[in-house]
């Protein structure tokens, strides 16, 4: 992966620009591993997806806590220590988990032929407020929408429009509730109608990585392992590992460290620790791993147009493993 330019998303998944971000401390970093083997050359595809239309930014009752960013479209500051909850706050953690599992299910469930993904954003938007919850991705970092939907060759943070989901597409729906104080996130992809084999193929295999990457979050373990599982199966595959994007820590904020990549990184030395809480959300593209980033600042796309896939959990380190916060009930 090359280095990031000033302006560019920072390769962390933060979602903030580079010069906010890990530009400062990245000395050490190594942009020149490419642990991807397949070559620099490469069929670039057509894109089936183009920008759409995005309607107001919707609207959260005062009742209802809002992060601290709702006003303001900033971001929570860097939040770099681990931070573990005590038994108290992780009792509401579950809870905000649990909450976000079941958006995104409400969100799955209205995937069809002829929706639009504006129509899912506001049936997420509205199942958060029903949770008692803000839709996290609202405004955080100016963020107009509600959930992230990310259709075919769109890896992630996809922005709800007016886009009529077709026949034969994947879309990943992405939630982030914030809940009595805290974050939840979790994601999926699936089908639109019936997909062609070698798209249902992707998306099995990304579940796969999922559950292969948190198997791999072990307590006295290191982060740097859970990419190793992940890239390691999918390379088996043919696939590529998207880089740019990350998992992260998460509680009282939306993204804080440790980041976790997807891909061997192998400075990536943090001691997993029981106690520790952060999403695994491995991005599996059919072929390069490399993506672009749409001129809206947020949606990233691969390079050759050939899908991705992801899912995400929040999970938990415990002393006896993983344990998934945002399980399907
Ligand atoms: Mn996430």
């Amino acid at each position: 992966m090359n280095k990031p330019g000033r302006n560019d998303l920072c390769w962390c998944g933060s979602g903030k620009k580079y010069k906010k971000c890990h530009l400062g401390r990245d000395d050490d970093h190594d942009f020149t591993a490419d642990t991807h083997k397949a070559g620099r050359n490469f069929d670039i595809f057509e894109p089936s997806v183009i920008q759409g239309n995005v309607s107001p930014m919707r609207i959260v009752p005062d009742s209802i806590q809002h992060p601290r960013y709702a006003k303001d479209g900033g971001g929570e500051g860097k939040g770099r220590k681990i931070s573990i909850l005590n038994d108290a706050e992780l009792i509401i953690m579950r809870e905000t988990c649990r909450a976000a599992r079941r958006v995104l299910e409400k969100g799955l469930a209205a995937v069809e032929p002829g929706v639009t993904t504006e129509d899912i954003d506001k049936i997420v938007h509205e199942a958060c407020i029903a949770e008692g919850g803000y839709p996290s991705p609202l405004n955080y970092y100016g963020f107009p929408k509600s959930v992230c939907t990310s259709v075919n060759e769109v890896i992630c943070h996809g922005i709800p429009d007016d886009r009529p989901l077709k026949e034969g597409d994947i879309i990943n729906v992405d939630v982030t509730i914030y809940l009595n104080g805290f974050h939840g996130d979790c994601s999926e992809t699936i089908a639109v109608g019936q997909i062609d084999k070698a798209s249902a193929a992707l998306l099995d295999v990304t579940r796969e990585c999922l559950q292969i990457g948190i198997n791999a979050a072990q307590p006295d373990g290191r982060i740097r392992d859970i990419g190793r599982a992940v890239q390691s199966y999918a390379h088996g595959h043919g696939y590529g590992v998207v880089q740019a994007y990350c998992g992260h820590g998460i509680g009282k904020k939306f993204h804080v460290d440790p980041v976790v990549p997807h891909f061997y990184e192998k400075k990536e030395r943090t001691k997993i620790k029981p106690g520790m809480i952060f999403t695994v959300e491995p991005m599996i593209s059919m072929r390069q791993w490399e993506h672009e980033t749409w001129d809206d600042d947020w949606t990233a796309v691969t390079v050759d147009n050939r899908r991705s896939a992801q899912f995400e959990h929040t999970i938990l380190i415990t002393e006896a493993g993983p344990e998934i916060l945002t399980k399907s009930s």
